[in-house]
């Protein structure tokens, strides 16, 4: 069977006098994500879960911290390189799942947003892309707005 699951995690800090970037979408919010890119917690998670199920090792080697070239840099950009990637090794996308865990602010209404733009970039329909949320009941560092995470699973085919 030429399908392959892959799993990847996330975790950005929350600070004061950052845009907040979610799914490849701005949100309104006090804090935003901290990191050397736009700090998008969803869709480093996505990219890492598609390069895992490839076998291609994770974000940190393709797109490292110390390239100046990703300072800022959209992470949208970066989700479609690491698509390319596995596209130049023969799979497409099945689906995926993921779950964002952050106590604040709600992101439900931007959702369908975030949806269509990770649609748009990997080639799926909405609901091969499934965004899913949580809150941790005011517990620990995502409790206390400290930090983000995110977790996503997906399934490649070959083709
Ligand atoms: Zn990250």
């Amino acid at each position: 069977m030429n399908i392959r699951i892959g799993f990847g995690v996330d975790y950005h800090q929350l600070v004061e006098g950052r845009p907040f970037w979610l799914g490849g979408v701005n949100i309104p919010h006090i804090k935003g994500a901290l990191g050397h890119s736009d700090a998008d917690v969803l869709l480093h998670a996505i990219c890492d879960a598609m390069l895992g199920a490839a076998c291609l090792g994770d974000i940190g080697v393709h797109f490292p911290d110390t390239d100046a070239t990703y300072k800022n840099i959209d992470s949208k950009i970066l989700l479609e390189k690491s698509y390319n990637l596995i596209k130049k090794n023969n799979y497409q996308i099945v689906n995926i799942d993921s779950t964002l865990c952050l106590q604040a602010p709600k992101i439900k209404d931007y959702v369908p947003a975030m949806q269509a733009v990770i649609a748009k970039i990997l080639s799926l329909e909405l609901n091969a892309v499934s965004i899913k949320a949580t809150t941790t009941e005011k517990m620990g560092f995502v409790g206390r707005e400290e930090g983000v995470v995110a977790y996503a699973s997906i399934l490649l085919q070959k083709i």
